[in-house]
């Protein structure tokens, strides 16, 4: 149903590549419902980008974390994140209805900015948890087969954390070709990606793709690569997407 076809889903394409910044899906914005429970909620209602509670007190983590360091964390930077995205939104919303695309990197790069900041601040507060964990089964082995142990994959993140260069993150992850976990460094967060989304269709537009045939007119193969996109590709990649995760 049309519903289904929301902001969320609309964010995630545009942050999937410049050739998708024509599907305009505003129109049913409203209708969305946010997922009520698990580690997103709270972070989108009622059609606009919102920051989510913590599923905890603000002195929950100290002494390691304090509770002032964490609220300023929380109440100023994270909800930065969420009125810039929102702005964002709006922006390009604009853009598409007036077909006016000459501010296009900037939005695209505000979206990566402020859509990263609100999907991995949402993701930190829940990879947090007071007086900490036991690891569960399942993901213990997942790490073993992935990294050799629990300690191998616990010590390339940490070292990964402290190495990153300037600002930024420590990421572990799942990644879909092999089926495996990784650890990754993100520098800042913004490198035009939003973290957690699913890429649906891609255009290659590094030169080695066209320069052969189109030389430097990258717009006639970006042309070109528009009347070949395979659309039901991506109907079934967001699909599956959709699907609730395993177990
Ligand atoms: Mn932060």
């Amino acid at each position: 149903m049309p519903a289904r076809i929301s902001r969320r889903s609309a964010i995630k394409l545009a942050g999937a590549g410049a050739a998708l910044a024509a599907v305009d899906l505003g129109a049913a914005a409203g209708a969305l419902a946010a997922p009520a429970s698990g580690p997103l909620a709270g972070a989108f209602q009622a059609g606009r980008y919102t920051l989510p509670k913590l599923p905890y007190v603000y002195d929950a983590l100290e002494p390691a974390y304090e509770a002032r360091a964490l609220r300023i964390h929380h109440t100023a930077h994270h909800a930065g994140y969420v009125r810039g995205l929102n702005a964002a939104d709006d922006a390009l919303a604009a853009a598409r209805k007036a077909g006016d695309y000459k501010n296009i990197k900037a939005m695209s790069r505000a979206l990566a900015f402020h859509g990263s900041g609100h999907v991995l601040h949402t993701l930190l507060w829940r990879s947090m948890t007071p007086g900490g964990s036991k690891m569960p089964p399942e993901l213990a082995r997942a790490m073993a087969e992935s990294f050799g142990s629990v300690e191998a994959c616990q010590a390339q993140f940490a070292a990964a954390a402290k190495a990153v260069e300037g600002s930024g993150w420590a990421v572990l992850a799942w990644e879909p070709l092999a089926d495996r976990l990784i650890v990754l460094q993100a520098e800042k967060h913004q490198n035009l990606t939003v973290w957690g989304v699913t890429v649906l269709l891609v255009c290659d537009v590094w030169e080695h793709a066209y320069y052969l045939q189109y030389a430097n007119r990258r717009a006639d193969w970006v042309a070109a690569f528009m009347t070949l996109a395979n659309w039901p590709f991506a109907a079934d990649r967001l699909a599956a997407a959709r699907k609730p995760p395993r177990g």
